[in-house]
């Protein structure tokens, strides 16, 4: 019985050092061209290594995380989705958040630029590797890159339209669709709504067991 907590302790350093090395090498990755100088949005401010939540967003924004460093935080999606997770009584702490790729793409003009399907498959080992690490119950995709990023990670059919908020089975773990909090999603989906959908989600997961 004495041995437990030794046990345990070691099996959460050996978590926190497989994530630190993939926050190093992601740090020293530069397989993205349009990446170059750009800050790489993995670690300690990505949330709890033993999150039983793991959030997927699309990537970065200029505004938000490329600043912050900080995955959903300093812009206004940053702050709607704080709402959201405050709304159903989670704190950043308790969760972990990442993107579809690790890094802001911006467009000529210097304005938040869509991920490519190149860049999402040459980040997708970041994200795979990360699911593998922080090993959570339930894996929320916010939006169609996460969705699309998720799918090469390990196949599944779903979409925001007939999927919305309803957990599926995702081989050891349970896999959900949301709306990406952006401002733009208050157009079509109401906050309460947004609040609703993720609370959804986490009940089912929690109903329909591990
Ligand atoms: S987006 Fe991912 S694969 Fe591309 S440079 Fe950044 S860390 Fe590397």
């Amino acid at each position: 019985m004495q041995i437990q907590p030794a046990v345990e302790e070691m099996i959460v350093s050996n978590q926190e050092l497989a994530f630190r090395a993939l926050a190093l090498a992601a740090r020293d990755c530069d397989a993205c061209p349009r990446m170059r100088g750009r800050r790489r949005v993995l670690g300690a401010g990505s949330g709890a290594i033993r999150a039983r939540t793991l959030f997927v967003a699309e990537a970065p924004g200029r505004l938000g995380a490329e600043m912050s460093g900080i995955p959903l935080h300093g812009d206004q999606t940053g702050k709607n989705f704080e709402r959201l997770l405050a709304a159903v009584g989670l704190r950043r702490e308790d969760v972990f958040i990442t993107n579809a790729v690790l890094c802001n793409p911006q467009s000529p003009s210097g304005t938040n630029d869509k991920p490519t399907r190149a860049e999402i498959v040459e980040c997708n080992h970041f994200l795979s590797e990360t699911i593998a690490v922080v090993d959570p119950a339930l894996v929320i995709a916010l939006g169609v890159s996460a969705l699309a990023a998720l799918s090469r990670v390990e196949r599944h059919g779903l979409t925001l339209r007939l999927h919305l908020a309803r957990p599926t089975r995702w081989f050891d773990r349970h896999l959900a669709a949301l709306y990406h909090p952006s401002p733009r999603t208050r157009v079509f989906r109401s906050f309460g709504e947004q609040v609703d959908d993720l609370a959804r989600c986490l009940q089912s997961s929690v109903s329909t067991g591990p």
